[in-house]
């Protein structure tokens, strides 16, 4: 996993000390001596993690972090302060000033090691979804605010699992005050059981519950599905450094040591649900491209491009095992005119109904389609060509025999003319297949609108095709649709 690290601190020593310490960890480390070198490197090198100190000449730690986490280059990247302070009010101020995490001087090597990599961890997730989101801007999907920093910490709902009645009083007089819902549970079984029952923000875990009990909490929340993405707080003696280490190695996401200060226990809370929301947001968006790309926002069916794409896969994995796919491509008929006398809103209320009544009245498996604007298509694997005519057919007479009841109350005839491909060699492809269909609904549309005609396939196979059209005919000119070669 090892990243690449800046170093920032105005004492060359104190570089090379953090130096030798990562790079024997196999992390790429660069530095910087000051706080606008600082600023300067990370918009260039874009490191993975920014180790700053706190005490600089000119412009300090504090005022750095501010700038590199309210530039939107470099926002993203995870800042440790490290500094010789151990009072609680300056650990708050970096907090404030946007830090992800504090290390003390002289900085203990288990400490070091644990933060950087969870930081690391942390920040390989959020570029993850960074790209995402990057993805869903580009299908022009509104993006949710930039940093965590924008977004709020109010009102979340948090699970402190304490065992000692003191400490859940402590906790639970902070945060009430600080708006939150508050669960609260004294043995592991109640953790494990409250956290996974409802939607959970924040888990605060006192390493008091006992340690390997409540580290064994940790890693069950990061195993189950539901808690997996579920920021965990952990509450730690001073002399407790190894087991902090390891959770940390087990994905918890941060820790407070005892005496519990009021303000850094808040501003820890309040960066965890910041993060927490943040993803969910960032979450939330690219599902929302996800399904924009793939289907289309009138009717709900799949569009164009998620069709072309299923249906080469498809057609190859039907063909192969020896059975026929066929396609239906369906337009509706004199559209135009629909628009024309009732409106576009109207044309778009029938495209939704058609689509229904589609959707309805195909197999599960069969895919249904949006192809164009009043063009659908319905692709069904494993079906005969007569039974792919007998679909085709009853699709037709769905849509004739019952008129489009628009929302104003208006009850519009509507007819579809549908052509009908059907393929069954592996070496057809689906631009083939397409194309046919396409020819038997110019076919259809011919021969009057508000019918069915199946391709001729000329093709190889054509024999059996033919014997096969032949006897289906007559059977399916009695439901009045045409089977007829072009
Ligand atoms: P034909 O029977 O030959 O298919 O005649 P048609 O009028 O249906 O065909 P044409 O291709 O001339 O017209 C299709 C019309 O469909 C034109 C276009 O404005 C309309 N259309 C395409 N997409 C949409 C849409 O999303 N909403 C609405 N309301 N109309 C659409
Ligand atoms: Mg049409
Ligand atoms: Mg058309």
């Amino acid at each position: 996993m090892p990243g690449r690290i800046l170093v920032v601190d105005d004492i060359p020593a104190n570089v090379r000390l953090l130096e030798a310490k990562l790079s024997s960890e196999y992390f790429d480390v660069i530095a910087a001596s000051s706080g606008p070198q600082a600023l300067e490197v990370a918009r260039a090198e874009a490191p993975d993690i920014i180790l700053l100190d706190v005490m600089m000449p000119g412009m300090d730690g504090f005022e750095a972090c501010k700038r590199l986490k309210t530039d939107p280059q470099t926002a993203h990247i995870p800042v440790v302060m490290v500094t010789a302070l151990s009072d609680p009010s300056d650990r708050v101020r970096g907090l404030e000033a946007g830090a992800d995490d504090f290390l003390t001087k002289p900085v203990r090597d288990i400490a070091l090691f644990a933060r950087v990599r969870s930081l690391i961890r942390l920040k390989m997730v959020m570029d993850e979804w960074r790209l995402r989101q990057q993805t869903s801007s580009e299908l022009g999907i509104v993006p949710p605010t930039s940093t965590p920093e924008h977004e709020s910490y109010h009102h979340a709902r948090i699970l402190i699992c304490e065992a000692s009645p003191i400490e859940t009083a402590n906790l639970q007089e902070v945060l009430s005050r600080d708006g939150h819902d508050l669960q609260v549970a004294a043995t592991v079984q109640d953790s494990q059981r409250l956290a996974a029952s409802g939607d959970v923000d924040l888990v605060i875990v006192d390493l008091a519950l006992g340690d390997d009990e409540a580290l064994r909490l940790c890693s069950h929340l990061r195993a189950q599905e539901r808690t997996r993405q579920t920021p965990i707080l952990l509450i730690a003696e001073e002399d407790q450094t190894a087991k902090l280490a390891k959770s940390l190695d087990l994905g918890v996401n941060d820790y407070l040591v005892q005496p519990v200060d009021r303000n850094e226990l808040l501003a820890r809370v309040h960066t965890q649900i910041r993060r927490r929301r943040f993803q969910d947001r960032l979450r939330a968006s690219y599902m929302q491209s996800l399904s924009m790309a793939l289907t289309d926002q009138l009717t709900g069916l799949y569009n164009r491009n998620y069709l072309m794409t299923h249906l080469s896969g498809l057609m190859q994995r039907t063909l192969a095992s020896g059975k026929a796919l066929a396609l239906a491509m369906i337009d509706v008929d004199n559209f135009k005119q629909v628009n024309d006398t009732y409106g576009h809103a109207a044309g778009d209320e029938v495209l939704a109904e058609l689509a229904r009544r589609m959707t309805h009245h195909t197999r599960n498996f069969d895919t249904v389609a949006r192809f164009g604007g009043e063009e659908f298509v319905v692709v069904m694997p494993d079906i005969t060509a007569e039974l792919a005519m007998l679909v085709a057919e009853r699709l037709r007479l769905r849509v004739a025999e019952s008129p489009m009841t628009l929302k104003s109350g208006q009850a519009l005839p509507i007819t579809v003319s549908i052509g009908v491909a059907v393929s069954r060699h592996q070496a057809d492809r689906s631009e083939d297949l397409l194309s046919r269909a396409d020819r038997a609904l110019y076919a259809a549309k011919r021969e009057g609108r508000n019918r069915v005609v199946l391709a001729n396939d000329t093709a190889a196979g054509a024999v059996t095709l033919a014997a096969e059209i032949a006897g289906l005919k007559e059977r399916v000119e009695k439901l009045g649709a045409r089977a007829e070669p072009i």
